[in-house]
């Protein structure tokens, strides 16, 4: 009887050890691996202030911005999110967004305007709903900062088609 729990123990330490063995042999070829199913089924918490913040590209945005990632999107779902804090004057290029976009202001009054519409205010609280395909810019004001979470899909690694910035004669209420 010792003898055949031993033997089973054993086998079943082998396949152990060998699944371990295949699983590290699949991530070093880069293989989907199992690692990483098993990892998106656990919960998993982004410390505060683990990621490093960046500015925003002067090809995309006007004076000074900086962007915190918040999450990047784990398959099926496509929602990434970024605080992003534009000082006096900054704002993004004239842009838009193919699944659309949706800013959390949480701090501060900006301004917000879709082509062809007026310039409109927007306050810590506020939620703006950005549509699909809209060409838009958003910002700080000309005097107040403004912080912003963006909420937006990427797909195929793109979360936004850049268009040209916006000028200093747009940018005017
Ligand atoms: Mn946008």
């Amino acid at each position: 009887m010792k003898l055949i729990t031993a033997t089973v123990m054993t086998f079943f330490l082998l396949a152990l050890v060998s699944a371990n063995a295949n699983q590290a042999a699949a991530s070093e070829l880069g293989a989907p691996p199992a690692a990483s199913g098993k990892d998106s089924q656990s919960i998993k918490i982004i410390k505060m202030g683990s990621q490093p913040s960046s500015r925003g590209p002067a090809t995309n945005f006007t004076g000074t911005v900086h962007s915190e990632p918040l999450f990047q999107e784990i398959a099926p779902s496509r929602l990434s999110a970024n605080l992003v804090t534009f000082e006096p004057g900054a704002r993004t290029a004239w842009h838009a967004h193919a699944t659309g976009q949706t800013l959390i202001v949480t701090d501060g009054t900006g301004w917000v305007q879709q082509w062809g519409g007026k310039i409109a205010e927007i306050r810590k609280g506020d939620i703006v709903r950005i549509p699909p395909g809209q060409k838009h810019w958003h910002g700080a004001t000309a005097n107040t900062s403004m912080t912003h979470i963006s909420l937006v899909e990427r797909i195929d690694g793109k979360s936004a088609d850049w268009m040209e910035k916006v000028s200093e004669e747009q940018y005017r209420k």
